[in-house]
């Protein structure tokens, strides 16, 4: 039997630029993914750091990250105001070989529920969001601007921890949000 490891690691573009990064040399930015120092520049993904409050690297995160940066360029190529990124989570998932996996649920902010599927099902589940992936940019290269899961909101969770950073009340939560 084999064993591959393999850590997940931040390209050091950033960190040589002489922008500002955090401690992992990713690019601090805004919740734009703008760069706190250059709004010419944005980033997403692993290499982002958006607000000292980076997402977990994933492509999970990365591939809304990705839309958010587009649609933040467009903006200002638009001369409009940047929407800022509200990401949603669903969970973890993991498959060994095509018969055992396991798909963790998870509240939308990224914490586990006490829900999952495991063994085959799992296995399966994993492969349809491996597929799901390919799916999503060959729709967009098809059609561009047709993913849309980086506009589904995450929840009031990042707002209420960027406000708890700042030493804001929390403000009343947006209709839509009080029903989860
Ligand atoms: C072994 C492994 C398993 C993983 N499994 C999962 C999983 O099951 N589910 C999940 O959600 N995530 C998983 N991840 C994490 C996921 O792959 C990353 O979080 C995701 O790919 C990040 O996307 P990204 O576009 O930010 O960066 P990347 O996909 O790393 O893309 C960055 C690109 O930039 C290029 N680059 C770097 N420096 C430069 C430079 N100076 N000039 C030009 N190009 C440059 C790199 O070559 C690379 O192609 C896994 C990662 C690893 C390593």
């Amino acid at each position: 039997m084999t064993v591959w490891t393999a850590g997940f690691g931040v390209p050091d573009l950033a960190a040589r630029s002489g922008l500002s990064t955090d401690a992992l040399g990713r690019l601090r930015t805004d919740e734009t993914l703008t760069s706190v120092d250059d709004e010419r520049i944005v980033a997403a993904g692993d290499s982002a750091a958006p607000s000292d409050l980076p997402l977990r690297m994933s492509c999970q995160a990365a591939i809304p990250l990705g839309a958010r940066a587009a649609d933040t360029v467009l903006s200002r190529i638009a001369d409009e105001r940047p929407s800022p990124l509200n990401q949603l989570f669903a969970g973890q998932c993991i498959s060994l070989g095509r018969r055992d996996g396991i798909f963790q649920f998870a509240h939308r902010y990224d914490v586990a529920l006490g829900l999952h599927i495991d063994g085959r099902p799992g296995a399966r589940l994993k492969e349809l969001v491996c597929q799901g992936i390919v799916k999503h940019l060959a729709d967009e290269a098809r059609k561009p601007g047709a993913y849309r899961l980086h506009r589904v909101s995450g929840g009031a969770k990042r707002r209420q921890l960027l406000q708890a950073r700042r030493g804001e009340a929390p403000a009343p939560p947006a209709t839509a949000e009080r029903a989860v």
